[in-house]
C-alpha cells in the first residue's frame, strides 16, 4: 500500500515551497488510495519554534490537504513527534555499532576547528571519513581500543556516532523524478547519527521513522537530494527495504534564478507564506495568502502546477481533478519558476466560482461602511461585479457608490461626459424613469432607449452622462443594472444633483 509522510521540522512557518511538497505527498497518496502522514521531526531543540507546529497543520486544514494519520488523529503508528520518540532510537544506533557499520567519536567541537583550519592552512578540505578518521588525531573506536572506547563511555564523556561511510564503493541511486545516480562514496562524509545528549540526528530518526511508519515513498524537496546517498546506505545497514523516493524541484524566485526564500516576499510585494504569522521574538508580520484575499482553491491550483504539469492544455484543476491527474513521472527536475501574476490568476478564475452569499458576508466583514446595510443587498452587488476583481478587498472599488452618493465626480470623466446639452437631456431622462412604474431592469431598458430612438439622440449622449451621475465616473458594470439597485428616487436623486 502507498504510506507517505510529509515530514516538516517546526522551526518556523512553512514556506509555500513546504506546503507544495505537503500537496504532492497528499495527491500521491489519494491517487493510490494510500495514507497521508504528518510527522513533526522535532529532534533539533536548537531550532524549536513555539507555535510552529500548529501553524503547519493550520496551513495544511486551510488548503484542504487532510492528514489521515499523525498527531491527534488516527495515532497507529504513533507518536509522530520524534521528541516523543525519543526511547526509540538509541537501539538503532546500537545496533549500528555492533555491526560495525558506525563508531563513536569524542572529538570536540574546538578539536574539529583546529582539524578543519590546518587542512585549509595546506589548501586541503577536512572531511571526516576514510581520509582523516583513523589517523591524525582524531578520538574515535576506531583508533582507540574497546577498553579506552569504554572507559570513555563509563566516564560521561560528550560523544556522537557516526556512520561508517565505505571507501572506494560506487552507489547507485534512483529517484522517481531524476532516474539513476551514481555517487563515489569517497566523497561522503561520516554523517553523525546521534549523540549523547540522547538525541538522534535527522537522518537516523527519519530512517528509523520511515521504516517503522512503513513508509513506501519519499516525496520531499531537492535540498534532501545530497542526502539521499547516506539514506541508501543506512537502509542497507540496518537491511531494511528501501521505499521510492522522488525530490521535487526547487522553487525559483520570479526572475528565474535563485531560490525563493523565505524573505523574498516582504521584498518582492507577495506572501511566501500559506498563512499570515507573528515572529515571535521580533513581532514583525509576514504576510500570507489567507490574510491576502487568497482562495485556497487557487493556492492549490497553483502551487501543483510548480513542478508538475498534467501534459495537457488544461489549466483549472479542483483538488480532486488534480488527485486523478497527478502523476510523480510527470513532474519536472528543472526549477519551477514561481510567478505571483499567476497567483493572481488563479484567483480571478475561483473567484467567480465562489457562492455570491460567501463572498457577500467576507465583504462585510473587511468593509465597515457596509455594517448596517442588508447582505442581500450586498449580494445582488457583489454577483455584478466580481468578474472584474480578483480580490474581495478590489469590491469597495468597484462598488462604492451601490452604497453611497458619488461625491468626488472623475474630472477626466465630466469633461468627457458632461456637456452643455447634459442638463437638459438629463432632466427629461429623470421623467422618463419617472414614469417607470414597474421598476425593473427590463421596463428600465425599453423605456429610456424607447425615448431615445423616438428623440432621435446619441445613445452617448444620455448614457456617459447617467453613468456619470450614478457612478461618478465612465466604469461600473451596466447601467441598467445600478439603476435598478440603487432604486428609482437614488438614481433621481443623482441626476438631480448633477443638473443642479
Ligand atoms: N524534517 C525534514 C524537513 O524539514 C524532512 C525531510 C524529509 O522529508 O526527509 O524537511
Amino acid at each position: 500500500p502507498v504510506r507517505v509522510r510529509f515530514a516538516p521540522s517546526p522551526t518556523g512557518p512553512l514556506h509555500i515551497g513546504g506546503v507544495r511538497t505537503a500537496l504532492f505527498n497528499y495527491l500521491f497518496a489519494k491517487k493510490h488510495n494510500g495514507t497521508f502522514i504528518l510527522r513533526i521531526e522535532d529532534t533539533d531543540q536548537n531550532r524549536f519554534v513555539e507555535g510552529a507546529e500548529n501553524y503547519i497543520e493550520e496551513s495544511l486544514k486551510w488548503c484542504g490537504i487532510r492528514v489521515d494519520e499523525g498527531v491527534n488523529t488516527n495515532e497507529k503508528f504513533g507518536p509522530y513527534r520524534q521528541s516523543e520518540r525519543k526511547h526509540i532510537y538509541k537501539k538503532y544506533a546500537d545496533q549500528l555499532i555492533a555491526n560495525g557499520k558506525a563508531y563513536y567519536a569524542f572529538d570536540t567541537a574546538d578539536d574539529l576547528d583546529a582539524h578543519r583550519k590546518d587542512h585549509e592552512a595546506q589548501g586541503k578540505t577536512f572531511i571526516y571519513n576514510w581520509h582523516n578518521r583513523e589517523k591524525g588525531r582524531l578520538v574515535n573506536s576506531l583508533v582507540l581500543s574497546a577498553e579506552e572506547t569504554q572507559a570513555k563511555l563509563d566516564a560521561g564523556d560528550d560523544y556522537v556516532i557516526r556512520f561508517l561511510s565505505p571507501q572506494d564503493e560506487t552507489l547507485h541511486l534512483t529517484d522517481i523524478i531524476r532516474g539513476n545516480m551514481t555517487i563515489d562514496t569517497n566523497i561522503l562524509d561520516d554523517k553523525v547519527l546521534f549523540k549523547s545528549d540522547g538525541l538522534p540526528t535527522y537522518h537516523l530518526a527519519n530512517i528509523v521513522d520511515d521504516h517503522l511508519m512503513e513508509i513506501s515513498h519519499v516525496i520531499r524537496g531537492e535540498e534532501w537530494l545530497p542526502s539521499l546517498a547516506l539514506h541508501y546506505q543506512l537502509y542497507d545497514a540496518f537491511g531494511w527495504e528501501k521505499p521510492e523516493f522522488a525530490h521535487l524541484p526547487l522553487i525559483l524566485k520570479p526572475t528565474g534564478k535563485g531560490k525563493l526564500s523565505k524573505r523574498d516576499g516582504d521584498k518582492l510585494g507577495f506572501p511566501v507564506f500559506p498563512l499570515a504569522y507573528k515572529d515571535h521574538q521580533t513581532g514583525d508580520i509576514s504576510r500570507g495568502y489567507r490574510e491576502d484575499g487568497y482562495f485556497p482553491e487557487a493556492v492549490v491550483n497553483f502551487l501543483a502546477f510548480l513542478g508538475w504539469n498534467p501534459g495537457t492544455e488544461q489549466e483549472i484543476f479542483s483538488m480532486d481533478e488534480l488527485i486523478s491527474a497527478f502523476d510523480l513521472e510527470r513532474v519536472n527536475k528543472a526549477g519551477a519558476r514561481f510567478d505571483p501574476d499567476k497567483t493572481k490568476w488563479f484567483n480571478h478564475h475561483y473567484m467567480q466560482e465562489q457562492y455570491n452569499d460567501d463572498l457577500a458576508e467576507t465583504f462585510k466583514q473587511i468593509q465597515p461602511e457596509l455594517a448596517e446595510i442588508d447582505v442581500n443587498y450586498v449580494e445582488l452587488v457583489v454577483a455584478l461585479i466580481k468578474e472584474r476583481a480578483t480580490f474581495v478587498s478590489d469590491f469597495w472599488a468597484l462598488s462604492h457608490f451601490f452604497f453611497q452618493t458619488p461625491t468626488d465626480l472623475d474630472e477626466k470623466a465630466v469633461k468627457k461626459a458632461w456637456k452643455d446639452d447634459s442638463p437638459e437631456i438629463m432632466t427629461q431622462v429623470v421623467t422618463v424613469i419617472d414614469s417607470v412604474n414597474d421598476y425593473t431592469v427590463e421596463n428600465l431598458q425599453t423605456e429610456l432607449k424607447g425615448w431615445i430612438t423616438k428623440n432621435d439622440i446619441g445613445f452617448g449622449k444620455v448614457m456617459m452622462p447617467l453613468r456619470l451621475a450614478l457612478v461618478g465616473a465612465l466604469q461600473g458594470p451596466d447601467v441598467f443594472d445600478i439603476m435598478y439597485l440603487i432604486g428609482k428616487d437614488e438614481t433621481k436623486r443623482r441626476i438631480e444633483n448633477l443638473v443642479n
